[in-house]
């Protein structure tokens, strides 16, 4: 047991007080786990788009006073009730969508969409008690979407929880706690492109890339990368994209670009950009008969995916996936041992640090489009 079990910790927290507003340092008490909870002890997180986009609240439901952060790898601290499989000092990755074990979709070999712990970007709370474990002075501070990583120490469902491999860096497998596991999944288990054949990423960012890389793994032979920024295409080589396209080079909408570069449309497009006109694009850019699109990118609450029936009919499939189909706790440690066997590169994705207190670095990095992933140190 660690001198700290079932007492209250009071550490340093990134705490986004109103949307869009830098977050501010203060410092939380985090009440101990409850029943199948475990409070972990975060050593490096970093920032995804998807926290940026329910910070800036726009078109997103506004929850504050939140901490967010979803991508990180961390130390259990303690354990609360009925935990078994996790114990104290064991290395984790936590991960916004989660797996019970128990429901009709965690026994699905198809599905990762578990009834109990799927992604819920609403709640702000824990499930047992319907409360936040976060405090500061008595005031309630609003959890992100279960993992609330950007905080010394965070609680945790056990079922939003990865045992991984102790000897795996947790400052590099770290961003496989969901951006990377994301677009390496959308391709290899949902999108899944044959030898030889056509795939088009649209959004160049982390997830995007490693949509690439899944592609590239693959065998694919043409690998199409679409963004408005012109700046990620040098970058996307290094990730195996042998052609850009930027729609802003064009006159014409970007699924004919496409289809005329390719005799009638890419075998797979996969889509990590968040924009529903991507998605719309990304769809209709794929060949009739066989081609199928992926969706992974999070849209703003009204938007309307629009299309006409005939694309479907004329036989194309559409798809979605949350963190790539991956089950957190059966399958990401096994995506960990495909770094610790060198079969994946994670380095590549991280081109910024900083420490825990320039937080908002990360922001401003990720607001311009520079860089990939940015590790955010706790300790330093
Ligand atoms: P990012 O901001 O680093 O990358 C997004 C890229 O898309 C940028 O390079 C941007 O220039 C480009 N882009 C934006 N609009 C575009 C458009 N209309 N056409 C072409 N390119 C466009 O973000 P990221 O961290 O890589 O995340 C990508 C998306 O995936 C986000 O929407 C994020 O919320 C989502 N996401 C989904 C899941 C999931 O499980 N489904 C998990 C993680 C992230
Ligand atoms: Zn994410």
């Amino acid at each position: 047991m660690s001198s700290t079990a079932g007492q209250v910790i009071r550490c340093k927290a990134a705490v986004a007080w109103e949307a869009g507003k830098p977050l501010v340092m203060e410092e939380v008490d985090v009440a101990p786990p409850q029943a199948m909870e475990v409070r972990v002890k975060i050593l490096f997180t970093s920032l995804c788009h998807t926290d940026v986009y329910f910070w800036e609240a726009k078109g997103q439901t506004p929850l504050f006073p939140r901490i967010f952060g979803h991508e990180a790898g961390g130390i259990v601290e303690s354990v609360g009730e009925g935990v078994t499989d996790l114990e104290p000092g064991d290395h984790v990755l936590p991960v916004f969508t989660g797996e019970c074990k128990e429901c009709r979709h965690c026994k699905s070999e198809e599905s990762n969409m578990c009834d109990l712990l799927r992604i819920n970007t609403d709640r702000g709370v824990m499930l047992n008690d319907g409360k936040s474990r976060f405090s500061i002075r008595g005031q309630p501070i609003y959890h992100f979407v279960g993992t609330s990583t950007f905080s010394e120490y965070t609680v945790v469902h056990v079922g939003c929880l990865a045992k991984i491999n102790p000897a795996a860096p947790l400052d590099k497998v770290c961003v496989l706690s969901c951006g990377i596991s994301t677009g390496l999944g959308a391709t290899l288990n949902v999108a899944k492109p044959k030898k030889g054949s056509s795939v088009a990423i649209f959004g160049l960012g982390a997830v995007g890339l490693a949509a690439a890389e899944g592609a590239r793994i693959s065998g694919a032979s043409r690998i199409i990368g679409v963004d408005l920024n012109a700046n990620r295409f040098d970058e996307a080589k290094k990730f195996g994209v042998t052609e850009f396209v930027n729609p802003k080079d064009h006159d014409k909408p970007v699924h004919e670009v496409i289809a005329e570069m390719t005799n009638g449309g890419v075998d797979r497009s996969v889509e990590c950009t968040g924009s529903v006109s991507a998605m719309i694009s990304a769809f209709e850019c794929v060949h009739d008969g066989w081609g199928v699109a992926v969706l992974v990118g999070v849209p703003n609450k009204d938007d309307a995916f629009k299309t006409h029936p005939m694309n479907v009919l004329n036989e194309r499939t559409l798809k979605g996936t949350f963190f790539g189909n991956y089950k957190p706790r059966s399958d990401i440690p096994s995506v960990v041992e495909k770094y610790m066997n060198k079969e994946l590169e994670l380095e590549k994705f991280i081109t910024h640090e900083v420490p825990f207190a320039e937080i908002n670095k990360a922001f401003e990095y990720m607001l311009s489009g520079a860089g990939l992933r940015c590790i955010i140190k706790m300790d330093a």
